[in-house]
């Protein structure tokens, strides 16, 4: 028996199922600022690293960042893993990463990959081109 159903019959009805669906269009507005959020952090940590000042939040900021999107389900895009390195959560420099470009096989399909390999933690990430 719902919370519905409690209170009598058809008339309530309604009512629960418009609630359900404001409840969706919340959850909906949420994500998108949360997504905004995730943004947000990764462009002020980076900010923040290019200012040359010694600011110990950085990783936090885009450990952060990546917690979030895996709250929501949400997929992390090419262009942001391009910037930051997903195991270490450093901002990736000339300095410290080391970029090659490697082919491999998939289905007898030969595919081009963009490998980053970051030289502070190890992690090597492969994006498709
Ligand atoms: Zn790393």
């Amino acid at each position: 028996m719902g919370a519905c159903q409690a209170f009598g019959p058809s008339p309530n009805l309604g009512g629960c199922t418009s609630l359900f669906r404001v409840m969706g269009e919340n959850m909906v507005k949420n994500k998108d600022s949360i997504k905004q959020k995730i943004f947000l952090l990764i462009d002020f940590a980076i900010f923040e690293n290019e200012n040359k000042k010694i600011n110990p939040y950085i990783k936090r900021y885009v450990k952060l960042a990546f917690e979030l999107a895996k709250k929501i389900n949400y997929r992390i895009p090419k262009e942001t893993h391009k910037l930051v390195c997903k195991n270490c959560f450093e901002i990736r420099t000339i300095e410290n990463t080391k970029i090659r470009i490697t082919k491999g096989k998939v289905n007898h399909n030969l595919k081009r990959y963009l490998s980053l390999h970051c030289l502070s933690c190890g992690y090597v990430k492969k994006i498709s081109i």
